[in-house]
């Protein structure tokens, strides 16, 4: 066995290993479906996060049978324990052996290494043969658990104008247990998309005659958000910051004098008033600017934190706009915080400790992490290291323990990223905190310090929950649409057994009602039991069945979701027990 793997024992349990594990995968994946099927070429195969997938062009769609065949054929391989065998060859070599095999995609790949790559590495387990820098597993038969997942279509080399391939997607692990585990949790996800739940549950749609990837709310979500943005004015002005609104579309002159324009363009939309062009907003920030620059400021006046829950747009293209996930017009609670170099430390402090309390709140735990410079960046190498420094220094004050993504910064700043992890242990991101040393600069916003001089102001970019529609979109599936009591849009539901007990129902809900608590009627003739059902459908915290007890009694016997029998209460009790759940949210 000609190996030239890493000298180190990389175990499967590793993040590096289970790539590693995944990718070889891969391999055998692309090995079985060119045993199976004839005229089909290969392009690439990496291991992604939860998984791994390859591309493959072949004139027929790959069907669910068809992933079965291949799953049966790994086996195979799998089975006959393959050495994976490495080889270093000269490019020219590697190109005659991929033309011979028909290899289009390959050659291609080789013609486009940079021109002083002279030798590549060829990786091969029996008949297969792969272009691959590797590292591998020894050999196949170390596979001991996949499952190929579905087919999706994707272009060459992600670029539209290129031939569409057939992705086949699939995921491995080193036990039998964590594949069962995380097969699970697809299923689990499959009964919990946002989608299927936005609709039972009559949140909201997305409708082509309105356009793709814009959401229409309907009474029960737009209920949802709200509850949600009033939790937000609340906390904001709670922590020092003053709200504001900017208009929808500012000048294009302004977005050009940000930068905007330069770098962030494509993801625009455009229109004209009068012949004027205007730039429909993507971030929130101009404004705030303005308003800066309304007044002359003093060290005195700062911080400055500026709040909005500002609607956006952003071109998203169509293939992939996903639900409430992926948007074109989307709100965002977000805040620019202005201040002086010395107190960028404690705000940036301040706004994870308001990260970590929202979190909470939500009933998500969440990861850290820092992203530093990217290629396309603007500002000098200083303003960088900075606010890289700045940044730093925060999270480590703040003890949390936090990653770095290299390069993965916006391109006027640092940030951090903060990635809730839901019910399903999927990571999602919401909040950030950008520094931001060029908007400042561009705006050319002062303060009068101390000395009487002025001084260029710090900014920071940040939002908490992030874009509103993600956030609920994650929030459904996370509690599977049984939002706690105090997001439930409709908190309770009176049922009534018969037209008699229509008067008394009438009574208690005026009650209710009056005290704040989102309730709602059934009082339609139908059997009780199909109320009930719907009801539970529904995952309404609270069913209040009005029968000859409860009329004779003056009293309500509340049912929970989960079909369990509450003592029966006075309808003050009720509003009582309602409150003591909600109040430390509201
Ligand atoms: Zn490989
Ligand atoms: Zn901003």
């Amino acid at each position: 066995m000609n190996e030239k793997e890493p000298a180190d024992i990389i175990y499967f349990s590793s993040q590096e290993g289970l790539q590693i594990l995944r990718h070889s995968t891969a391999h055998i994946m692309a090995h079985a479906v060119q045993d199976i099927f004839k005229d089909v070429r290969i392009a690439i195969g990496p291991a992604i996060e939860n998984g791994f997938y390859y591309d493959f062009d072949y004139a027929q769609t790959f069907t669910p049978e068809d992933l079965e065949k291949i799953e049966n054929r790994m086996n195979g391989i799998i089975a006959a324990d393959y050495p994976f065998v490495r080889r270093e060859i000269s490019r020219e070599e590697a190109i005659s052996l991929f033309r011979k095999r028909g290899e289009t995609y390959k050659i291609e790949l080789l013609e486009d290494l940079p021109k002083d790559v002279e030798k590549v590495s060829i990786y091969s387990e029996g008949e297969f043969i792969d272009l691959c820098r590797g590292p591998h597993i020894p050999s196949t038969g170390m596979i001991r658990a996949f499952k190929l997942l579905n087919v999706a279509g994707a272009y060459w080399r992600g670029d539209e104008r290129n031939r569409m391939l057939q992705r086949i997607y699939g995921t491995g692990f080193a036990t039998k247990n964590e594949l069962m585990e995380h097969l699970n949790l697809l299923e689990e996800a499959k009964k919990r998309d946002h989608r299927r739940l936005g609709k039972e549950l009559d949140l909201f749609q997305v409708n082509d005659e309105a356009g793709a990837g814009l959401i229409i709310y309907h009474p029960k979500g737009a209920m949802l958000r709200s509850i949600i943005e009033d939790w937000e004015k609340k906390e904001h002005r709670k922590r020092g910051y003053d709200m504001v609104i900017g208009p929808q579309i500012l000048k294009v002159d302004l977005w050009k004098k940000s930068g905007h324009f330069d770098h962030y363009r494509e993801s625009m939309y455009f229109t004209e008033v009068e012949g004027q062009a205007y730039g429909i907003k993507p971030m929130n920030c101009l404004s705030h600017m303005l308003i800066y620059k309304a007044r002359i400021r003093s060290y005195r006046d700062l911080p400055l934190r500026f709040f909005e829950l500002g609607t956006v747009l952003r071109h998203e293209k169509t293939g992939v706009l996903h639900g409430l996930m992926r948007v074109r017009q989307f709100t965002q609670d977000d805040a620019h915080i202005l201040c002086t170099p010395e107190q960028l430390n404690d705000e940036i402090k301040a706004v994870a400790d308001f990260i970590d309390y929202a979190m909470d709140i939500f009933g998500f735990d969440y990861e850290v992490e820092l992203s530093t410079r990217p290629e396309n960046a603007i500002g000098s190498d200083r303003d960088w290291e900075m606010a890289e420094a700045a940044l730093r220094q925060a999270l480590n004050d703040n003890g949390k323990a936090y990653g770095i993504n290299e390069g993965d910064g916006a391109f006027y700043g640092p940030k951090i990223d903060f990635k809730l992890k839901d019910a399903l242990k999927r990571k999602w991101q919401c909040a950030t905190i950008q520094c931001d040393f060029t908007l400042p600069e561009r705006f050319d916003l002062a303060y009068i310090g101390v000395d009487g001089e002025k001084h260029r102001p710090v900014m920071l970019h940040r939002v908490i929950l992030g874009a509103i529609e993600r956030f609920l979109g994650v929030l459904i599936e996370h509690y599977a649409g049984s939002f706690p009591l105090w997001l439930s849009p409709v908190q309770a539901v009176l049922l009534t057994v018969t037209d008699k007990h229509i008067p008394y129902g009438k009574t208690v809900f005026r009650q209710l009602d009056d005290a704040g608590i989102r309730v709602e009627k059934d009082f339609r003739n139908e059997k009780l039991g199909y109320k009930i059902r719907e009801a539970q459908m529904q995952k309404t915290p609270y069913m209040l069945v009005m029968g000859n007890r409860e009329v004779e009694t003056q009293r309500i016997s509340p049912r929970g979701r989960d079909g369990k029998l509450l003592d029966s209460l006075s309808v003050g009790e009720f509003i009582a027990l309602v409150e003591e759940k909600c109040h430390q949210y509201q």
